[in-house]
């Protein structure tokens, strides 16, 4: 009998899992909470089509198993801009350093940014495969088909994968009968990758810091900002800066955290940093399908237990699998990683 499987998340981890197995024989079914397909992958399309990252965007050739997917799937990639002055603030009290970012270790980005890749998984799916809307609630393995509830709907499967980071997966999905308190307890502690992330992105009209030799890449110490970089396209035809916020921001108004960066932009770029066209920003603490409130009150390091081997075997008799980045043994967090975990269970299933 045909196995049918039902994918929890239509993020990069349930989009190739779902991939592989379909193009393997399975009957495929992915259950999506958000509005949207990508998880923590988002390219914005902002002002003049301009496409921004407000999560996933850098890789380098250490990340093989992303370049072989890349190539799999025939999209293409570009060295990140990184060509003239870069400038670090180390002290409020000092001027900017100018830095030089060394050119031996380049990062790369997906051409047509990185929503390009889910685009691509997405296309092999029909419209009954991939449901966008469906929180799932609970899981229920009392019988042989485990039913999968979510805010107004039973779903029916013979195995699901998850593919929530583990800590969202034990504090927002109920299962019948328990899960085990030592999963639960790990799953808790486990960090899920930039989940406290701010990413903000400016248009522009015109590349003003190029003009003057200035390649955008920013590091500061003082803040808002603490990371920044140019964001144009291939071709150079769109412009933009885009990076990180220190995540402590989120504290501010949106107005007020949006009139500090700008500050930080003026004093480092000069006043045309001002003239931008559009200001797109994600706090990802806020995003509850990545963080929920349940997790606020667990310290967790960057990267705890990631790739725990208690992700590795299959619960409830074979009907249940935990994927998804942080289960990854190698590049947890990263896109690499979740390809490694989503390749490595493809196997498991199939063996
Ligand atoms: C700001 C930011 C910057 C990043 N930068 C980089 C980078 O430069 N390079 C890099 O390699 N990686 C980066 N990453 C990490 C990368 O995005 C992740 O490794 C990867 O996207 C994880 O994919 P995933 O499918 O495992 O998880 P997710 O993308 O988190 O997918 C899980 C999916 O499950 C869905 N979901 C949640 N709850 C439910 C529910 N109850 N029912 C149904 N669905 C549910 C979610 O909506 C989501 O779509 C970044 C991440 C962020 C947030």
């Amino acid at each position: 009998m045909k196995q049918r499987i039902t994918i929890l998340g239509a993020g990069l981890a349930g989009l190739l899992t779902g991939y592989r197995l379909k193009k393997l024989g399975f009957e495929i079914r992915i259950l999506e909470a958000r509005n949207r397909l990508g998880g923590r992958i988002s390219t914005v399309v902002s002002d003049n089509n301009t496409l921004v990252e407000m999560g996933a965007t850098w890789f380098g050739e250490q990340h093989t198993n992303l370049l072989a997917l890349l190539e799999e799937l025939e999209l293409s990639y570009f060295e990140q801009f990184m060509k003239g002055t870069a400038y670090f603030e180390a002290f409020s009290m000092s001027p900017p350093q100018i830095i030089e970012i060394p050119t031996d270790n380049p990062s790369y980005r997906i051409m047509g940014g990185t929503f390009a890749l889910i685009n691509k998984l997405a296309e092999f799916f029909n419209e009954n495969e991939i449901i966008l809307n469906e929180q799932v609630k609970e899981l229920d393995f009392n019988d042989n088909i485990v039913k999968i509830i979510t805010q107004d709907k039973i779903f029916e499967a013979n195995i699901v994968i998850s593919t929530l980071p583990p800590a969202l997966l034990v504090n927002s999905i109920m299962f019948r009968p328990q899960i085990s308190s030592e999963l639960s307890s790990i799953a808790e502690r486990t960090h899920t990758w930039m989940q406290d992330a701010i990413k903000v992105a400016l248009v522009y009209e015109t590349p003003f810091w190029k003009h003057k030799n200035i390649s955008g890449t920013l590091f500061s110490n003082v803040g808002p900002i603490t990371e920044f970089y140019d964001q144009s396209d291939a071709e150079n035809t769109k412009y933009a800066l885009c990076g990180f916020i220190n995540s402590s921001y989120a504290q501010f108004s949106a107005t007020e955290r949006k009139e500090k960066i700008l500050s930080q932009l003026e004093r480092l770029l000069g006043n045309e940093a001002l003239k931008y066209k559009s200001y797109e920003e994600v706090i990802w603490s806020e995003e509850v399908f990545t963080k929920n409130k349940m997790q606020e009150n667990i310290f967790v390091y960057p990267h705890q237990n990631n790739g725990n081997a208690i992700f590795s075997p299959a619960y409830f008799n074979e009907r249940f699998y935990i994927s998804g980045s942080e289960t990854s043994q190698y590049f947890p967090g990263y896109m690499e990683g979740t390809i490694f975990s989503s390749n490595k269970l493809v196997s498991k299933i199939i063996r």
